[in-house]
């Protein structure tokens, strides 16, 4: 097949196979031998069924991203128009807006929408793209963020033309996505697999892929990589096994797997009664991990030290802000 970033038809290497418990469809992930991007076989967004299945237990941020900040930094909005497209419950619209900008958000996710309102943000639009545009013919952005939006879309470069089409000449665009170059000592979250994440991106495919759409890069950060992120990726690495290992020991043989199984599935089966609240569950093994947290800090401290010494440059994301040729 084609990369579906730069259109490139040279002979793919083929990185993994992954089989999605979600709906047990096979997928191949490839690597553009053009761009370098890493794009799933097949390419197609699984659809809002599928996420609903995918993520039932998991809910809108509401702590501002490391970078929102970054965005922000120096910015005088005053006067200026920003769009914050996946806008979710309005934690950047908020910062963009005390910065100066009148700032409008969009986003597919009604109830994400609902409490954007409810903390008071204006100029909020639930739906895409094109029907934004069609609501606002005309209207165009000095400023437009899109963190971590483009790895899920199966049409990457027809949302970048509607977006280079919303910017002014010189506007700014924003834009986050995981970095795949970053160091995985413990393997790979399921969530960064197809059809959830559909792309995986470097430095150079997404320079060349804004290039193509008539966006110059102004500044591109690939260095963040905190602690927190190893001590995360070990402990749910543990998590993914003691899961496993309590499948095989307490359930059934044939029971149908489900990304969203936790303790919850076990639970029925020889668990204490208190331990049946979901709410004191989940309390316990929030309480459980943030002692993990604490006590392995000291250790992935050094692994961070190791990792930004002999691999500079390949932090967790690709933190790229991109100018429109006028
Ligand atoms: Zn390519």
């Amino acid at each position: 097949m084609n990369c579906p970033v730069c259109g490139s038809v040279s002979a793919h290497t083929r990185l993994e196979t992954w089989l999605d418990p979600v709906d047990k469809a096979s997928y191949a992930v490839l690597r553009c031998a053009g761009c370098g991007v890493e794009f799933a076989d097949p390419f197609k967004n699984p659809g809002a069924g599928w996420y609903a299945r995918f993520s039932s237990a998991a809910g809108y941020e509401e702590t501002p991203k490391p970078h929102f900040k970054e965005v922000l930094r120096g910015q005088d909005g005053r006067g200026r128009l920003a769009l914050d497209i996946g806008c979710g419950t309005g934690v950047f619209l908020a910062m963009a807006q005390a910065a100066g900008f009148e700032a409008y958000g969009i986003d597919i996710n009604p109830e994400a929408i609902a409490a954007a309102r409810a903390k008071g943000l204006a100029n909020l639009f639930m739906g895409d793209l094109n029907a934004f545009r069609e609501k606002f013919p005309g209207l165009k952005f000095d400023l437009i963020t899109y963190f971590d939006c483009i790895e899920h879309l199966d049409d990457p470069n027809a949302e970048l033309d509607r977006i280079s089409s919303l910017l002014k000449d010189g506007g700014q665009l924003a834009l986050t996505t995981p970095n795949t170059d970053r160091p995985l000592p413990f393997g790979r979250d399921y969530f960064d697999m197809p059809p959830h994440h559909l792309t995986r991106w470097t430095r150079g495919a997404l320079t060349a892929f804004l290039a193509s759409h008539g966006l110059e890069i102004v500044r591109l950060d690939s260095s963040y990589l905190p602690v927190w992120e190893f001590s995360r990726r070990f402990i749910s690495a543990l998590r993914e096994l003691a899961m496993k290992a309590a499948r095989a020991v307490l359930l059934p043989k044939g029971t149908p797997d489900s990304v969203t199984f936790t303790a919850a599935a076990a639970a029925g089966a020889g668990t204490p009664g208190f331990l049946r609240s979901a709410r004191t569950r989940q309390r316990l093994v929030k309480a459980f991990y943030d002692v993990l947290h604490v006590f392995t800090f000291p250790v992935f401290f050094w692994m961070m030290l190791y990792y930004r010494l002999t691999r500079p440059g390949r932090g967790t994301q690709l933190f790229a802000i991109a100018a429109r040729r006028g």
